[in-house]
C-alpha cells in the first residue's frame, strides 16, 4: 500500500524550491510558511527569505523588523518570531545543528508535531509521522473512519497508527508522507468530487467502496468568528504618514500599523480632535484573521503639525492607556523598505497612489 502511494508521489510530484535540497532548516522554514499559507504563495516568499536568511545562523542574527520585512504579506507573524526563537535556541543549545530527536524539536518554539515529524521524515528520513488537513482527508476516507478530524484526539489517534506503520515497513518515511501530503493536495481534494481514478489507493479505498467519497471526512462545524469594529487612520503630515507599533491591544500586537480606536469614530469627533486639519471618509474594508473578523471604518486625515494634535487624536483613540508604545512618521520610500505593515493594513491606496 505504501509503496503503491511512493511510487505515485514519485511520477507526480510537483517542483518545490525547498525539495531541491531538503536540509533540515530547509524543510523546517517552508513547513513554517505552508501553515495557513497556499503553496503557491509559499514560492515566491520561500525564495525571498532563503536569500536573506541563507542559514540558520543568518535567521538567528538578524534584527527583528528585517525579519518581519520578510514576512510581511505571509501573516500570522508569530511564524516567523517563534521560527527566529528557535534558530536562536538551536544555535545557543545545539551549536547552530537542528537537533534529530522528536523530544528536543518540540520544545522549540513554533514547532508541534506536525512540524517535528515534517523534518524528521523528510530531512533525516526518521519514522515519524506528519498528520495535516490533506493526510486526515485522505486516511478518513481510505480507512473509512467516521470520527470528527477537527478533533485533536482524532489526530492523535491517525499519528500514533502511521508511527507503528512507518516503524513497520521499508519505505523512506519521508517519501510516503510527501507522498500522503500530495494525493491529498492533487487527487483526494477538499472541494468537490476526489479524482478516484487517479488515486493509487483507489482499490482499497473504503469510502469509494461504500460510494462516501464526499462524505468524508466529517468535520464539525467552525465556531463563529467574533466581528469586531474597529476605526483606522490613515493619518498625513505633510508627506508622512503616521505609523505605530502596536502594544498588547490585539492579534497583530507588537506589529507596526495605522492608528486604530475600537467601534466606530464619528467624522465629526475627529474633525474636532485634528482642528484645522481635514478628514475624509474612506471605503470600509474587512479583514478575516483565524478566530476574528475586523470591519474596518477609515478616515483619511491631513494635518499640519501632529506634534499640535496628537495628544488630543490619542485621547480620542485610546482614551486613558494615552500614547501608542512608539510611533513614527514615514515617507512612501522608509514605508516600502523597512516596515513591515500587516495585510489589515494595506487595504487602501496610500500617499494618494493606488500601491
Ligand atoms: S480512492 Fe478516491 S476517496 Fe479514496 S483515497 Fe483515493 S481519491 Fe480519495
Amino acid at each position: 500500500m505504501g509503496a503503491a502511494l511512493v511510487g505515485w508521489f514519485e511520477k507526480n510530484k510537483r517542483t518545490m524550491a525547498w525539495r531541491d535540497d531538503p536540509s533540515p532548516y530547509h524543510v523546517w522554514v517552508s513547513e513554517i510558511m505552508l501553515q495557513q499559507t497556499r503553496v503557491e504563495t509559499v514560492h515566491s516568499y520561500y525564495a525571498r527569505f532563503m536569500k536573506a536568511f541563507p542559514t540558520l545562523q543568518s535567521l538567528a542574527d538578524a534584527g527583528e523588523e528585517v525579519l518581519l520585512k520578510q514576512w510581511e504579506g505571509l501573516g500570522y507573524y508569530s511564524r516567523a518570531r517563534n521560527l527566529q526563537k528557535a534558530a536562536k535556541t538551536v544555535v545557543s543549545e545545539y551549536g547552530g545543528v537542528v537537533p534529530d530527536s522528536f523530544e528536543k524539536l518540540v520544545k522549540l518554539p513554533g514547532i508541534g508535531s506536525y512540524t517535528a515529524g515534517a523534518i524528521l521524515s523528510i530531512a533525516f528520513h526518521k519514522p515519524f509521522p506528519v498528520a495535516d488537513g490533506n493526510v486526515l482527508r485522505v486516511l478518513s476516507r481510505v480507512l473509512g473512519r467516521t470520527d470528527d478530524v477537527r478533533d485533536e484526539k482524532t489526530k492523535e489517534r491517525f499519528e500514533k497508527e502511521l508511527k507503528a506503520y512507518l516503524d513497520r515497513v521499508a519505505l523512506d518515511p519521508g517519501e510516503f508522507n510527501q507522498g500522503l501530503m500530495e494525493l491529498g493536495a492533487l487527487v483526494c481534494i477538499p472541494n468537490g468530487r476526489p479524482k478516484c481514478t487517479e488515486c493509487p489507493w483507489n482499490a482499497l479505498c473504503e469510502a469509494k467502496r461504500r460510494g462516501l467519497e464526499e462524505a468524508l471526512p466529517v468535520i464539525s462545524p467552525k465556531a463563529e468568528k467574533k466581528v469586531e469594529e474597529k476605526t483606522v487612520l490613515l493619518l498625513y503630515e505633510g508627506e508622512k504618514l503616521l505609523v505605530e507599533k502596536r502594544s498588547g491591544r490585539d492579534v497583530l500586537n507588537g506589529l507596526y500599523g495605522f492608528p486604530s480606536a475600537e467601534g466606530e469614530l464619528s467624522q465629526n469627533r475627529l474633525s474636532e480632535a485634528v482642528s484645522g486639519g481635514t478628514v475624509k471618509k474612506l471605503p470600509d474594508q474587512r479583514h478575516v484573521f483565524t478566530h476574528k473578523v475586523w470591519n474596518m471604518h477609515c478616515y483619511e486625515v491631513k494635518v499640519e503639525n501632529f506634534g499640535a494634535v496628537s495628544g488630543r487624536v490619542f485621547g480620542l483613540l485610546y482614551g486613558t492607556e494615552g500614547t501608542p508604545a512608539s510611533y513614527r512618521l514615514v515617507g512612501k520610500k522608509e514605508l516600502e523598505e523597512e516596515i513591515a505593515l500587516p495585510a489589515a493594513f494595506r487595504k487602501w491606496p496610500l500617499f494618494g497612489s493606488e500601491t
